[in-house]
């Protein structure tokens, strides 16, 4: 059946991250008024490349870096709007035990051997969890929800190097052993493991994604305008904004599409308020701390054949990737990203010895052997609209609720990566999650009902 929306519905549109964005473009594509309300004076939201900053005019992400291989709908907008994805990292991510910032000798472990080993240990709870259905109203997911992966390690009397490999996978999931639900890595497993397939990055930078689908919206999208509260009742919407110079405005629709993240989201009033359930898997989403640290260096240390060019590892400056293999220049950028606690030790690094002591602490790595150009850090947990890099879940969050983040209320419909339940986390949940909202207000405004809420 071809999706369908009535000629000329209002619908507001807020958050220009890209689930709002593409929300909005479909929307207007199918005959919707649209208006795109964006508290930033960008769109993109968290996927951020930054240019301007780097010699030989090359630029690097700060958000969202990586497309994997089996994300299709990021992949066919990206076809849509014209541009080109170009592959990356063809080796794939390996893994490498920190050994201290002066020493070199280290054991490399690729990608494949580090899930492997991790997939053996947890392969009878990835069974029973797929056994499940991998459902998370499950019994077994609420018993493996309430433990965390540090638990799991301890109960199993993991070694140093099994620790290791999964302290590491804070650069992945942002959070350390000791926050992380063994619900959360279970379900990884029971699912596609990250990296082995091929990659790439949006030629020129992935924020052209977000720029061209903004360039659809023109007059219909508003920047530094930040939405404070949305009423509704049985037939329209009523949403406050307040723009940067402290004006406030009303725009009233027939749906909002709300596409910010829970951590912002909280400080919406709702009238009438989100029922009970709604609001706790809200409140207790939590959203992973981290740093992103893009180094640009006269030659690339990091570039050799037999080295792996991406990695996870426990180091306190978490794991680090070619940034820009796929630009022109002899100058190249190394990205490093500390999720969770290396969040912070990065961070206490760069306050103690300057972006300098970053660079030492990769002593290890070769750095000596170059000479730092330029940097960039972003601190995702310090963005006020973000206040993190994406969701996880901890302990604390109970299963049951994840189905309440992307559950309609009334005429007001969620979407943003922490919705999705097959790419939360990935640019490509959050596409998916727009793509979702678009479908919810066609069979709404097919059925042309009334909203209770
Ligand atoms: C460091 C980092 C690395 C990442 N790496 C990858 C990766 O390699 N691959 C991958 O696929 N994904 C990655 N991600 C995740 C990916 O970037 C996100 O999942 C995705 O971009 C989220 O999109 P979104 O539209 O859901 O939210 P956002 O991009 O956060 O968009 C929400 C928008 O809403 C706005 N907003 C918030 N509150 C209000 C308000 N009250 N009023 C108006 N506007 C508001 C915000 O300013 C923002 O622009 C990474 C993220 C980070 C931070």
């Amino acid at each position: 059946m071809k999706q369908q929306i009535r000629r000329g519905t209002k619908v507001i549109v807020v958050g220009a991250g890209l689930a709002g964005l593409t929300a909005a473009v479909k929307l207007k594509e199918m005959g919707a008024k649209v208006s795109l309300i964006e508290a930033r004076d960008r769109v993109g939201g968290r996927v951020f490349t930054i240019r301007g900053a780097f010699a030989q005019g090359q630029h690097a992400e700060a958000g969202g870096d990586f497309i994997d291989e089996g994300q299709h709908e990021i992949k066919r907008l990206v076809k849509e709007q014209g541009l080109t994805l170009r592959p990356i990292l063809r080796k794939g991510f390996a893994f490498v035990r920190y050994p201290g910032p002066s020493r070199r000798r280290r054991r490399i472990l690729s990608g494949e051997e580090a899930w492997n080993t991790l997939s053996h240990a947890l392969y009878p709870l990835v069974a029973a969890y797929r056994t499940a259905d991998k459902r998370w109203d499950s019994p077994i997911a609420k018993q493996l929800a309430r433990q965390s992966v540090a638990q799991w390690l301890e109960e199993g009397k993991a070694d140093s190097n099994m620790r290791a490999v999964v302290r590491s996978l804070r650069g992945f999931f942002l959070a350390d052993p000791e926050d992380l639900s063994l619900l959360a890595l279970v379900d990884q497993l029971a699912g596609d493991v990250p990296g082995p397939a091929a990659m790439s990055r949006i030629e020129g930078g992935n924020d052209r994604l977000p720029l061209t689908l903004a360039e659809h919206l023109r007059e219909d999208l508003r920047l530094n305008s930040v939405v404070q509260a949305i009423c509704q009742d049985r037939n329209s919407v009523r949403v406050r904004v307040e723009t940067s110079n402290g004006q406030e405005t009303f725009i009233q629709g027939k749906y909002v599409v709300l596409a910010v993240p829970t951590t912002t989201l909280r400080s919406i009033h709702m009238g009438p308020p989100l029922p009970a359930m709604q609001s706790r898997a809200i409140d207790s989403l939590k959203y992973g701390r981290t740093t992103k640290t893009l180094l640009q260096f006269d030659r690339s240390f990091w570039r050799k054949k037999a080295k792996p060019q991406a990695c996870g590892t426990d180091a306190p400056t978490g794991a680090f990737w070619d940034a820009n293999e796929e630009q022109a220049g002899e100058v190249g950028i190394l990205t490093l990203m500390a999720g969770g606690q290396a969040s912070e030790d990065t961070q206490k690094i760069v306050a103690q010895r300057g972006v300098e002591g970053l660079v030492k602490e990769l002593d290890w790595m070769g750095s000596r052997s170059a000479t730092l150009l330029h940097s960039r850090i972003v601190t995702w947990e310090d963005d006020p609209w973000a206040q993190g890099g994406y969701a996880y879940f901890d302990p604390g969050f109970d299963p049951h609720l994840r189905s309440w983040l992307g559950r309609r209320h009334g005429r007001i419909i969620f979407a943003g990566e922490h919705t999705s339940l097959n790419w939360q986390g990935y640019m490509n949940g959050a596409v998916e999650s727009g793509l979702r909202a678009v479908e919810e207000i066609c069979a709404m405004t097919l059925r042309n009902e009334g909203h209770p809420v």
